[in-house]
């Protein structure tokens, strides 16, 4: 990477693993990244890498043989996986959503049964289906049910979750659904009874629906999950009923660190190919990055992902010091989606017409760069936060 990075203030384990994955990125991820792009494959073999590594495992406790990453670590996991490819980082982080709500909400059975493999094998890849055709940015209005069957204790889901990351590839999924216990299935109750499940892919029920054909993030795997009739043991419930949403609020508010420390890599990335470019690509018998022009764009960019980076690593400052961070993880993921977004939009103007063709890198970072305003709550989501804190409401 280029220039100073500023925000670096690491201890030497939590930089060992930045290098580390930094490496890994350019050597096994970004000289792929382009043809995953093109192919819409996503690259099992980096997935087995980053298994390999420790990294699917890297928000599971060590006692269930995982990293145990704090949120810096983990943040600059993000980055520098997306440094490479926003796809591959993005597959990493919704497996460590799914392996987060295990280890938070799950029971000790739940914990052993699922979190070594997970964290040791990466498989089975995690899925976390929230998102449903009519219910985005308010999930609490999500039509999927859950009902109780006594006699089997067990629940039967129904519905349609839209969005899902790691839909074919996924092996267990962290399933929001408006549980009716006991059978009951008034629509006026169920609408506080939003509960989390731990659901096999494997399960009958269980359908994989189409894949979305998308700007960017090609590569990630999104496709739609069907329930139909599809039963699961009362024993694979995650928290109590009523409890989901505010369980998958807070796995949001953690996973909120990630997406805006992917957007940072990306964006830095970006900077990294424009100022590459600007050494090398000569007009009017010099180096367009002699232009002062140029030299003020690159400035401008670089201040952006400097800010960003700041911001991401005081949202994980609060975080492990146990203060209420939901307000600094948007202001992360607002500030550094934005940065993606104008950074490699610079990026692909700094390389004129060939940053418009897939010759270049800058063109997929420039696609990939306008999902982090959407995913994981949109831009405006994170300004109604952000305007809460403002108000201390
Ligand atoms: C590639 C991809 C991967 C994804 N992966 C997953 C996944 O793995 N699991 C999962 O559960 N979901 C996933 N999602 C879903 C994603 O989180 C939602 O798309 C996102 O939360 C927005 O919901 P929506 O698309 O329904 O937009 P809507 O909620 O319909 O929003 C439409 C527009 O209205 C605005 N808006 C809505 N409400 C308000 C409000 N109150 N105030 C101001 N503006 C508002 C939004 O900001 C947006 O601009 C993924 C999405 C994509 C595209």
């Amino acid at each position: 990477m280029t220039g100073a990075r500023v925000g670096s203030a690491l201890t030497d384990e939590q930089a060992a693993v930045r290098d580390l994955v930094e490496e890994f990125a350019a050597e096994e991820v970004r000289p792929n990244a382009a043809e995953a792009d093109e192919t819409e494959t996503f690259p099992e073999d980096v997935w087995d890498g980053l298994a390999e590594l420790g990294l699917t495992g890297l928000t599971v406790p060590e006692e269930y043989g995982g990293f145990g990453a704090d949120k810096t670590t983990y943040a600059v996991v993000n980055e520098a996986l997306a440094h490479g490819s926003l796809a591959v980082a993005t597959a990493l982080s919704v497996h460590c959503l799914a392996t987060s709500c295990i280890a938070e909400f799950g029971t000790e059975a739940q914990r052993e049964a699922w979190l070594p493999e997970m964290a040791e094998t990466g498989r089975p890849v995690g899925m976390f289906c929230l998102s449903e055709p009519q219910a985005g940015s308010n999930p609490a209005q999500m039509a999927t049910t859950a009902t109780y069957d006594p006699e089997a204790d067990e629940y039967v889901l129904n519905g349609e979750k839209q969005w899902i990351t790691n839909g074919r590839r996924g092996g267990v999924a962290i399933v929001f659904a408006k549980a009716a216990g006991e059978g009951d299935a008034d629509s006026d109750e169920l609408d506080d009874a939003i509960t989390q499940f731990l659901v096999p892919a494997d399960t009958d029920g269980f359908e994989v629906g189409k894949k979305e054909e998308k700007l960017g993030l090609r590569a990630s795997d999104t496709t739609g999950i069907t329930f139909d009739d599809c039963r699961v043991p009362a024993e694979n419930r995650l928290t109590e009923e009523g409890k989901g949403l505010s369980a998958a609020f807070r796995t949001l508010t953690e996973g909120r660190i990630g997406i805006a420390a992917q957007a940072v890599g990306v964006a830095q990335a970006a900077l990294d190919e424009a100022t590459s470019y600007a050494e090398e690509r000569e007009q009017f018998d010099r180096p367009i990055g002699d232009i002062q022009t140029i030299r003020h764009k690159l400035a401008e960019m670089s201040t952006d992902v400097s800010a960003a980076r700041l911001l991401v690593r005081e949202a994980c400052r609060q975080a492990e010091a146990g203060e209420d961070y939901r307000v600094a993880a948007s202001k992360a993921k607002y500030r550094a989606s934005e940065a993606a977004m104008s950074v490699t939009n610079e990026a692909v103007q700094i390389h004129g017409g060939y940053g418009y063709t897939t010759e270049f890198d800058v063109e997929r970072l420039y696609r990939d760069a306008k999902i982090t305003e959407i995913y994981e709550g949109t831009t405006e989501i994170q300004k109604t936060i952000i305007a809460r804190g403002v108000f201390g409401e």
